[in-house]
């Protein structure tokens, strides 16, 4: 299905969250000079951070989707980036989306999007969120513990459920989430038999074999699990399992083409022939939005030691570089020396300097870079972080009356072709 969706700017432009904004058209080499030109127009008192959404890279990122794995069907992990323009995109693109919570759950809905196209992927919710998900029709769900079953029994009987397995190998990834979730190879037949005792279907299998994995062998892995699972339900005489969830994991470019080889061949190891009869799909968030987003930082501060600079700016780890901590990412940045209208703004060519970054708050834990080599900034010189998109926004927080929330993200689109 992914292979007809709109894939020009016109086709999302009219989507909500889209709609009514203005959508600046770019080189694909022309951010730095976008952001600039945003910077130079912003009233002078106006020096907050802001992102850039590239609508381009979210379509592109689609198509390479669309053309790696047509067979899977993506449902896009809203905890990653909820932002509004970027869900009413993915939305117009024809995406699935996955949800976690009941307000994820509310902001889908709110684009339009019917409820079978949501999938309510955490495997322990609350009752009230089950109840919810009851009354708007999302009637597809995950589960790996006999109290889950116990709770959808009674607040959403109805509900088809996806076992969660363990994917056994996600050692590789930034942030595993087997030690959290994943039933294991012995609870699997345990579990489906609570299914049925509680009168519930339970139509598939799901895993995730962590977020940034780098072993995309583990796909292979978890795979030939979920074989065994169906094959385990078949011994059981439960109705068909006919959905398969591969979970997410993915990042985009050569990581992206090797899982999806994995993938594949894995898919015609453990499931051949499975047109017609298994749904397929996956529920990606980095993959789609990490390369999409860029955040601008202003230099609010500066102090010389020696030959070592220290900088603050107005964003940092409570905010949108939590993902340092949370996400054990890796920043790198691009000076924009905006402040003096130089001649160079990139910098290009100047001596550097060790420098330590600091994020605005008043906690020494709050520092974003240390030892990176940066050419000497002023006061109101600008930082480009890229490759933002994933798990930063999402869980920034307000600590110090730094309003993560209240940052602005301006639309470009660069011609994915
Ligand atoms: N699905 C579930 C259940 C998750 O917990 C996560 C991330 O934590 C995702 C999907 C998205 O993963 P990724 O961003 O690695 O694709």
């Amino acid at each position: 299905e992914t292979g007809s969706n709109p894939t020009s700017l016109q086709d999302i432009s009219g989507a909500p969250g889209v709609r009514g904004q203005k959508v600046t058209t770019i080189q694909k080499d022309g951010l730095i000079s976008f952001m600039q030109s945003i910077i130079l127009n912003t009233q002078l008192d106006s020096k907050e951070p802001f992102y850039v959404l590239d609508l381009g890279t979210v379509v592109s990122h689609i198509d390479q989707w669309a053309r790696a794995l047509p067979s899977v069907r993506p449902f896009y992990a809203v905890k990653c980036n909820p932002g509004p323009a970027l869900l009413g995109a993915m939305a117009a693109l024809g995406s699935g989306f996955d949800c976690a919570s009941r307000a994820e759950i509310e902001s889908v809905l709110g684009l339009g999007v019917s409820p079978d196209r949501i999938i309510f992927a955490n495997p322990c919710k609350p009752e009230a969120h089950i109840k919810y998900a009851a009354s708007v029709g999302v009637n597809l769900t995950t589960f790996d513990s006999v109290d889950e079953v116990e709770k959808i029994r009674k607040w959403h009987p109805k509900c088809d459920l996806l076992i969660r397995i363990k994917a056994l190998d996600d050692s590789g990834a930034r942030c595993p989430l087997g030690p959290k979730y994943g039933a294991l190879p012995e609870e699997v037949e345990p579990l489906l038999r609570a299914a049925r005792a509680a009168g519930l279907t339970v139509s598939g299998v799901s895993f995730h074999i962590g977020s940034g994995a780098t072993h995309s062998s583990a796909y292979r892995g978890a795979i030939g699990a979920a074989k065994s699972v169906f094959q385990a339900a078949a011994r059981l005489g439960l109705p068909e399992m006919r959905v398969l969830n591969i979970g997410g994991g993915f990042t985009a470019g050569q990581p992206f083409e090797e899982a999806a080889s994995n993938v594949r061949e894995a898919l015609q190891a453990h499931f051949p022939n499975a047109q017609g009869w298994l749904s397929l799909i996956a529920e990606p968030g980095r993959f789609f939005v990490e390369s999409a987003f860029t955040l601008a930082a202003n230099v609010i501060g500066k102090r010389v030691r020696g030959e070592l600079r220290e900088y603050w700016i107005n964003d940092g780890i409570y905010g949108s570089m939590n993902c340092l901590l949370y996400d054990h990412a890796t920043l790198t940045c691009v000076p924009l020396a905006c402040s003096s209208k130089r001649a160079n703004p990139t910098c290009e060519g100047a001596i550097t300097y060790s420098s330590t970054v600091f994020g605005p708050t008043c906690d020494a834990l709050d520092t974003v870079l240390t030892g990176h080599r940066l050419p000497e900034l002023q006061v109101n010189d600008w930082l480009l972080f890229p490759n933002m998109g994933a798990y930063t926004m999402a869980a920034g927080s307000n600590f110090n009356g730094f309003n993560t929330s209240a940052i602005l993200t301006y639309l470009a689109y660069s011609n994915p072709s």
